[in-house]
């Protein structure tokens, strides 16, 4: 590889009169701008001929990666698979190029998607009806409690200002609720990783309006006392939301309505199989149970991401009612192999039954001085890419390791064999592991100045003249 064009910034390769491309006459009539208008001098932008741009960057995609490079396993986040046929469906030009404003009649097709994708949410999920607005899954928290808000306005409830939420959480979930003007109290779990029912029980009130749920949770555990805890929320008058971006797990098995709560949101962008990272585009459709569907707030002036929602429905489809039920287990069953044959290196902190993920506490053997940040940078030399790490709070080392279904039986021993060379490096050669990652194009950087004095444009000063 040469290093000198892979590294560098498009600005370091510009040579100025260089020229990358060949724009056709302009035949409008000019306009001239006013000069209060204008810039004073020439923007600087880089000047390459196209055969060096198209290497820049060719060359630098290859550092990207991807579900599609190899194993993603951090957890939370659902890297699994997106069919290629997702995408050809989307990339119809009769979708591709209607507009949001174009007359009903004309959409009909369209019309039928997101209708279709509603019904299908509801009865995934056991809720009334879903609206497709949302662009992401916290997007989706916020509309939601927008309509546990309503609702309990519409009643004339005044005072319910709280929104409960456990101490193991996402952190978007009381982040949600204080964009959405409402007061987190946090509710503690147990020792086995549960909701502290003696805990939620003291902190119910009159105020509540709402608690918000993952479950499993972010250990990866079932709440098994779901039941009591929806009913003790009910009788104090609060709503039950249930945040739903990582539905795998429950996928054909379970559904949140049947659990009781009333308010749900799914991430289509990790459950249902469209593109994610990088930023978007999501979605995060919001369902409610029956007599919720007046409070859906205006939080989007169009339809929602909808080549995202054609994306889902076309994997919902693909996979079909029954193969659908396969997702759930699948994915439980890869996430416990892999538990069950690493907890003997690995600190497993709640040595429980779990779900589609599940968190160690980092190595076993804390004398080696190896962190849960070290074993992490190991794990890209070999080509994988890391878990979750240092989330959840509840531990000092987490590592929140989620395969999702879609692996192999063989890419999942190799991980296993990567994770067990990396334990047993702790052991014999720590350094190896401390000093990690050997094989990528950077090296380890440093995380705190990148967050504390974060560069976010090039200096064009320190471009070298050439
Ligand atoms: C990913 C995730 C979210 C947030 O979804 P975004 O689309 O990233 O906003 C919320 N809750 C849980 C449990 C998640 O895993």
């Amino acid at each position: 590889m040469n290093n000198q064009l892979y590294s560098n910034l498009i600005f370091e390769l510009s040579h100025p009169g260089r020229i990358g491309c060949n724009l056709p006459q302009n035949d409008f009539p000019r306009h001239d701008i006013p000069s209060s208008l204008t810039r004073e001098s020439a923007a600087e932008l880089p000047e390459c001929d196209e055969l060096t741009v198209i290497r820049h960057y060719t060359n630098h995609s290859g550092n990207n990666f991807g579900v599609e490079n190899g194993f993603y396993p951090l957890g939370s986040c659902t890297m699994k698979y997106n069919p290629k046929i997702n995408d050809e469906v989307a990339a119809m030009p009769d979708f591709q190029n209607i507009h949001p404003l174009q007359p009903e009649d004309t959409v009909r097709g369209a019309r039928q998607v997101t209708t279709m994708l509603r019904q299908t949410l509801s009865a995934l999920t056991g809720m009334h009806d879903f609206t497709l607005k949302p662009c992401a899954g916290a997007h989706g928290e916020l509309a939601g409690l927008m309509v546990i808000r309503a609702y309990h306005e519409n009643r004339q409830d005044h005072g319910r200002t709280k929104v409960i939420v456990p101490d193991s959480a996402h952190g978007t979930n009381p982040a949600s609720a204080a964009v959405c003007g409402l007061d987190v109290v946090e509710v503690k779990s147990m020792a086995d990783g549960t909701v502290d029912l003696d805990d939620l029980a003291a902190k119910l009130d009159d105020h509540v309006a709402a608690m918000m749920m993952t479950n499993p949770n972010t250990l990866g555990l079932f709440e098994h006392n779901i039941l009591k805890i929806v009913e003790m929320v009910h009788a104090c008058g609060g709503l039950m939301y249930y945040d739903g971006a990582n539905l795998n797990p429950l996928l054909g098995v379970c559904r949140p309505g049947d659990m009781g709560f009333d308010v749900v949101h799914v991430n289509l962008h990790k459950t249902f199989s469209t593109p994610h990272g990088g930023g978007g585009p999501g979605s995060g459709p919001v369902g409610v149970r029956e007599g919720l569907e007046n409070f859906f707030p205006q939080v989007n002036p169009y339809h929602g991401n909808f080549l995202v929602e054609l994306r889902a429905l076309t994997y919902i489809l693909t996979l079909g009612r029954e193969n659908i039920k396969m997702v759930g287990p699948l994915a439980t069953l890869n996430a416990t192999y892999i538990r069950e044959s690493l907890k003997d290196l690995y600190e497993l902190p709640i040595d429980t039954l779990s779900k589609h993920e599940f968190v160690f506490n980092g190595l076993s053997d804390k004398s080696t001085g190896v962190t849960t940040m070290d074993v992490a940078k190991r794990l890209l030399d070999f080509g994988f890419h890391a878990p979750t790490i240092y989330f959840p709070l509840l531990f000092h080392e987490s590592m929140m390791i989620e395969p999702t279904e879609c692996e192999s039986l063989e890419t999942i021993d190799r991980f296993i064999s990567a994770m067990r060379q990396i334990a047993q490096e702790a052991q014999q050669q720590p350094e190896t592991v401390k000093s990690a990652p050997h094989h990528t194009p950077i090296k380890r950087v440093d995380d705190v100045l990148a967050a504390r004095q974060p560069v976010l444009t090039y200096p064009q000063s320190s471009i070298p003249k050439t």
